[in-house]
């Protein structure tokens, strides 16, 4: 399925300033300048204006609409809470930009789950949102067109030739401008024409691509959604503004490293087998150094243990200047294995399991180890 926010940057400022409800609303650039609109609310849609408007035009189309800049952190920050019901859902996800993604459900589940979605949005932020459901991501992406604003829609295979075919072929995904004007030297301008074109002309004139998009007419789309979990690995790293010539803080850093690769691990229910350290020197020499472990793990204390290890052993001389931590050797599954943990380990899930709620409440920046908030960077000076 394909959920995508309606007019989401208008919709959270119509959610903010209860005074524009109802109200033509535009989001975008200096209308005295070449600003264009970036989103515009439904009411403005009326008048004909869209997005990527010149401004200027917008407002001569609709001269009383209410104009605002927009404020990207508070569109990030409702985004978060957004990518948070998405993920309550399933961990197969594709996110595409700030206020669109694709949700991979089971077969058959899709409407149900797509109209729980639909609702959890609705009820927890008051947010307009669509959601189009089918068997692959282009029919997914039009059932979603089709179904806006603010609903859940569907396009099966068969309903194709009656909902697919009237579109303009700019509709389907990788046509533009330049490809829609070739296409319609052979007068091609609906999907239908497209579907119905014999295809060999129009491969020795545009070139191989156009077999994609002849079966995009067609209602097929093999494209797999592209998810974190089924990354070959996740990395995070840190580049000092500064040199950094104190390990105590690098310590620190592989503490909060390992926090957010942990987290993104047991998001994706998957464990590690491998713990990579990648280490920059001054002089931008740059070292990889690896363990593979004779266990997966995905905890945050055991990957920061591995990575302290890897950095003991492989420091070199300081200054450094970028400290990473990578996770590979994937396995499926975050279960603990052991039959009695002991006490400290059943501790340390139970505080795993904390902190993530706390992250997905309140998002990564707020989860920070004690230790990185008393330590300072030293300067040569202190050693
Ligand atoms: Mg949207």
């Amino acid at each position: 399925m394909l959920c995508d926010l309606d007019a989401f940057f208008a919709s959270v400022e119509q959610l903010d300033r209860p005074e524009y409800q109802g109200k033509p609303l535009l989001v975008g650039g200096d209308p005295t300048g070449r600003g264009v609109v970036s989103t515009c609310s439904y009411e403005a849609r009326k008048y004909g204006v869209r997005s990527a408007m010149p401004m200027k035009k917008a407002l001569e189309l609709c001269p009383h609409a209410v104009v605002l800049r927009g404020n990207m952190a508070r569109y990030k920050e409702v985004s978060n809470q957004v990518r948070q019901i998405f993920e309550s859902f399933t961990p197969d996800i594709e996110f595409i930009s700030i206020d669109e993604a694709y949700l991979a459900v089971p077969k058959d589940s899709g409407y149900d789950k797509g109209k729980e979605i639909h609702q959890a949005v609705r009820e927890k932020l008051h947010l307009p949102i669509s959601v189009g459901i089918s068997v692959n991501k282009l029919l997914a992406k039009i059932a979603c067109e089709l179904a806006k604003p603010n609903n859940v829609g569907t396009l099966w295979p068969e309903e194709v030739p009656e909902q697919l075919w009237p579109l303009s072929i700019r509709n389907l995904p990788g046509i533009g401008p330049v490809t829609e004007q070739k296409l319609e030297r052979f007068g091609i301008k609906t999907v239908r024409d497209l579907a119905n074109h014999p295809l060999d002309p129009l491969i020795r004139y545009l070139g191989d691509h156009v077999k994609t998009l002849h079966q995009y007419a067609h209602g097929i789309d093999n494209r797999e959604l592209e998810m974190e979990h089924e990354a070959k690995s996740i990395s995070e790293e840190t580049t000092f503004p500064e040199d950094i010539f104190d390990p105590e803080y690098i310590f620190a850093v592989l503490q909060e490293l390992s926090a957010g690769v942990g987290y993104r691990l047991r998001k994706g229910g998957i464990s590690a087998k491998t713990i990579t350290l990648k280490l920059r020197f001054q002089g931008f020499q740059t070292i990889t150094r690896s363990k593979s472990l004779p266990e997966t793990i995905f905890g945050d204390f055991e990957i920061y243990r591995t990575a302290k290890e890897l950095f003991q052993n492989h420091c070199g001389t300081p200054p450094w200047r970028l400290i990473g931590i990578q996770a590979s050797g994937f396995e499926h599954g975050t279960q603990l294995t052991l039959l009695t943990p002991t006490p400290a380990e059943a501790k340390e899930k139970e505080i795993l399991v904390v902190k993530d709620q706390l992250r997905n409440k309140y998002g990564s920046e707020m989860i920070i180890q004690g230790k990185r908030l008393t330590k300072k960077p030293k300067g040569k000076s202190d050693l």
